[in-house]
């Protein structure tokens, strides 16, 4: 292996691929993790340039301390782009925290960068450190490409590897080390440190593609107009929660607003969409974060309570019914007096499919409408009876002010 043309290869490589998440950070300014791994490559590149520079008479400053403060910046700035990319919120505290640890960092260099072995043990393990950080951070992040995660995880866990064999190999021989202040031995370590930075530098662009897929698959499961799960992203979900949560009770509704047609001829369909939207918002704010919502057809709803007792899961269904005749009187300029009209069951998920679930539930909204809508009906597995014979009878504030 000719180690000239290897580390030329592998710098032009990153040189491109840095150039490469630039121009994707340029596209698409908000995602600026591509920005700090365009970042991290440059740092490499320059870095390793000042450490190819060190036979000739340069500063030490300059080829040893800025050099390898560059070399240490690259990790540094993948796991700041796997922050970003992970959208993690840090508090200030540990905002500064990460700070006063990169300063720390770059102040030891700085330190024994009049001494070559003592600045290749600091920066080989500062860098060791950071990528065992990243391992770290990867586990928590929002990538949802287990082969993409096990890969990157493992490039960082070899590379803090590499690094501590190199800080090692560094003390061990102490009495032989050349200008670069290291080891005759270490140079399969040095190459596995650019090779394994240029792999990562291979691995980030992946990242664009999975960025973009995950939008894709974001927007294809959302409705458009209320941002709730739509109907096949709604059902998706709730034959996951019958297959993992076999036991766990939950009720089923099925929720549609009363009279809609009526509104959409009063004030128009503009409105109508905007009634729509509003009833996704207070259905939203009402439930808690882990019951499944969706928008299932034109103006029709449905949600899956989780974990929740039957009495409990009526007192919800009233509690929407109310709150929708309450607050959903007003839409801007418009009295709308919306109102909507529920059907739902109870059901244990080892006990009752799915399909059963919703067609009886849907039979409860039925019969809801007939006891004169703005109303809840909950059905029974444990009976045969019609569900319309659980109908609560007295509607809760039910006007009908429509013209
Ligand atoms: P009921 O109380 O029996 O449910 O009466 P309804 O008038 O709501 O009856 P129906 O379910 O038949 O009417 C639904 C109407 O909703 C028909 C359709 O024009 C309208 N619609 C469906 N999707 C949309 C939408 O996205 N926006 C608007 N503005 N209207 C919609
Ligand atoms: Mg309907
Ligand atoms: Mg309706």
């Amino acid at each position: 292996m000719h180690l000239p043309t290897v580390i030329t290869l592998a710098l032009t490589t990153n040189l491109t691929v840095g150039l490469y998440l630039y121009l994707l950070y340029r596209r698409k300014p908000k995602d600026r993790c591509f920005k700090l791994w365009a970042y991290s490559c440059g740092c490499f590149v320059l870095g390793s340039a000042l450490v190819i520079l060190r036979p000739y008479p340069l500063p030490a400053l300059l080829s040893f301390f800025i050099a390898d403060g560059l070399l240490l910046l690259a990790p540094v700035f993948v796991l700041a782009g796997l922050v970003q990319f992970s959208r993690f919120r840090y508090t200030r505290k540990r905002r500064q925290q990460a700070g006063w640890a990169l300063t720390l960092g770059l102040l030891l260099l700085l330190l024994c960068h009049q001494h070559p072995g003592l600045l290749s043990i600091a920066a080989a393990v500062t860098i060791a450190l950071t990528f065992c950080l990243s391992a770290g951070l990867l586990q928590k992040s929002i990538i949802t490409e287990p082969i993409f995660t096990r890969t990157l995880q493992s490039v960082f866990v070899l590379h803090a590897g590499v690094m501590f064999v190199q800080a090692m190999l560094v003390t061990l021989n102490w009495q032989q080390l050349d200008l670069h202040g290291l080891p005759e031995a270490s140079i399969y370590t040095l190459l596995s440190h650019i090779l394994l930075t240029t792999l990562t530098a291979l691995l980030l662009p992946w990242l664009s593609f999975l960025k973009l897929e995950r939008k894709l698959t974001l927007k294809s499961q959302r409705d458009g107009l209320t941002r709730l799960a739509n109907r096949e992203h709604f059902f998706n979900q709730i034959e996951r929660y019958w297959r993992q949560h076999p036991n766990t009770p939950a009720a089923f509704m099925m929720l549609d607003i009363d009279f809609f047609k009526r509104i959409n001829d009063t004030f128009g369909h503009a409105v109508g969409d905007k009634a729509i939207a509003a009833v996704a918002r207070l259905l939203s704010k009402q439930l808690r974060s882990n019951d499944i919502i969706g928008r299932v057809g034109g103006e029709e709803f449905a949600v899956l309570l989780i974990d929740i007792d039957e009495q409990t899961a009526l007192k919800v269904g009233q509690r929407l019914c109310q709150q929708v005749a309450q607050q959903l009187v007003w839409l801007d300029e418009d009295q709308v007096n919306l109102t909507i009209s529920i059907g739902m069951v109870h059901v244990i998920p080892t006990e009752h499919p799915a399909m059963e679930a919703v067609k009886r539930a849907d039979e409860a909204l039925y019969a809801s409408k007939q006891a004169g809508r703005n109303t809840v009906t909950q059905a029974s597995f444990s009976t045969n009876n019609m569900p319309g014979d659980q109908a609560i009878p007295e509607p809760l504030s039910y006007s009908n002010t429509m013209k």
